[in-house]
């Protein structure tokens, strides 16, 4: 079924929800109609009250494939988005073997992702030390940015940079418009001696604010120097987004996400031996956290992602607790809608607030806010009916991350993602799997390649 009719009171066009129906047709948003229009040739699919959306644009993700599949992979990892509304993914150059530095790993890459997609998947090149020279080729395969680390990245052969790198590879990004993405750590001798590796105040003291913020002056000086786009991922400490924000007066070049885990969890709730928390940059206090909503609030952040990144249970070091030895990151990619919807509704923050930020935002970001993002007349039609109305326990059994580990376990969250589409396909039918492998792979198209 190629062409069919999606109707619900409650559309998301133009930051409103309103009363229409969405006329699919051979994968794309063939037109939006207002109101109740049923044609009687077509297949209609009413739903009433529910809430349709455009498909969650997760742009941070990390997938370990090849290499790595016993963390992650292609497979789990796409069903996982799939059910949690996720159409679209950008996937992380660090995390599989051979890391993602250079054409031949990037190929190596695809053809792992081959015929495993739930979901839309492009990808992103990694910057190290020794592959200047791989900088561009990676550009013009079309990845959709080229990620760093200014700190250890947890991986030996994804070294971090230095600000001599960043200087060597500048001119590439510039002249092909592609962003710099930056994990913005700067480590330091200034942290207190540790104690007690299971305390969680004390892993959060080991990574201080004063890292983020050093980090991100570096990054915003780097994007000033050479005019280059330069993104800041995962951002936990508020002193840093009120930096970027100063910097952003001058320069729409400058952008910053952060994740649900730093917006959800607040570290004085976090236990002792739980390193299922751990990821990097920590997630801080509450009062932090407040302000990272409230900077959410008044479009401080340009958007959310997941910054979904497994690791197997014994990485996790769940059963030693230890903070320091366990592997950093949070696997989440399956929920980051109920999580994000359930905060805002305790903080009386609109789902109207919330939508752009996982799904035209980052499709802006991406470069491709002319194709996804929006409901809209000749989108591509990669679409979430959310029943924002029903409650549910995250237990086990709903999982489809490869691992089970998640520090979302046990929550009540509200909103359950129902239905969902991907290229005019339906994917997920009553919160169920409904038609595998419906997602393509995506390449960026460079704009001005002069
Ligand atoms: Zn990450």
């Amino acid at each position: 079924m190629t062409e069919f009719l999606i109707y619900s009171k409650q559309t998301f066009i133009e930051n409103a929800f309103v009363e229409a129906t969405l006329h699919i047709k051979d994968g794309k948003i063939q037109n939006v109609n207002n109101g109740y229009q049923k044609l009687s040739n077509l297949p209609f699919f009413d739903y009433g009250n529910l809430v349709v959306i455009p498909g969650i644009i997760d742009a941070h993700v990390h997938i370990n494939e090849p290499g790595r599949e016993d963390w992650e992979g292609f497979y789990t990892a796409t069903k996982a988005a799939a059910m949690g509304g996720v159409t679209t993914l950008i996937e992380m150059p660090l995390n599989a073997s051979p890391v993602t530095t250079t054409v031949e790993a990037f190929k190596l890459k695809q053809n792992a992702a081959t015929n495993k997609l739930h979901v839309n998947c492009g990808f992103y090149g990694g910057t190290i030390p020794s592959n200047t020279n791989d900088i561009e080729g990676l550009i013009k395969e079309g990845v959709f940015g080229i990620k760093g680390f200014l700190t250890h990245s947890g991986i030996d052969e994804f070294p971090n940079i230095t600000q001599k790198d960043l200087e060597a590879i500048a001119p590439i990004l510039k002249k092909y418009d592609v962003p710099l993405l930056l994990h913005c750590e700067l480590s330091d001798e200034d942290v207190p001696e540790v104690e007690n590796p299971k305390s969680y105040i004390e892993y959060l003291h080991s990574r201080p604010q004063h890292w983020e913020t050093n980090a991100i002056e570096l990054a915003i000086a780097i994007q000033k120097k050479f005019d280059i786009k330069v993104h800041i991922v995962h951002l936990s400490a508020s002193k840093g987004i009120e930096l970027i924000n100063k910097a952003k007066k001058e320069t729409d070049k400058l952008t910053v996400e952060t994740c649900p885990q730093y917006l959800f969890f607040n570290a004085e709730a976090i236990p002792d031996a739980s390193p299922i928390f751990k990821c990097a940059p920590p997630i801080r206090e509450k009062a932090n956290n407040d302000k990272l909503w409230s900077f959410l609030q008044s479009d401080g952040f340009n958007f959310l992602a997941s910054d979904h990144s497994p690791a197997p249970p014994a990485r996790k070091q769940l059963e030693s607790g230890d903070f320091f030895k366990a592997w950093g990151g949070i696997s989440g990619l399956q929920f980051t809608l109920p999580v994000l919807y359930t905060e805002c509704k305790k903080r009386g923050v609109k789902l109207e607030k919330l939508i752009p930020l996982l799904t035209e935002n980052p499709a802006k970001f991406l470069g491709l806010e002319n194709q996804k993002g929006l409901l809209k007349k000749g989108f591509d039609a990669d679409i979430t009916v959310l029943d924002k109305n029903e409650k549910f326990k995250l237990t086990e059994t709903i999982i489809e991350h490869k691992h089970k580990a998640t520090p979302y376990l046990n929550e009540n969250l509200n909103g359950l993602v129902k239905h969902v589409f991907v290229n005019g396909i339906q994917v997920v039918n009553n919160s169920k799997m409904h038609k595998e492998q419906q997602g393509k792979l995506l390449f960026n198209t460079l704009n001005n390649p002069f």
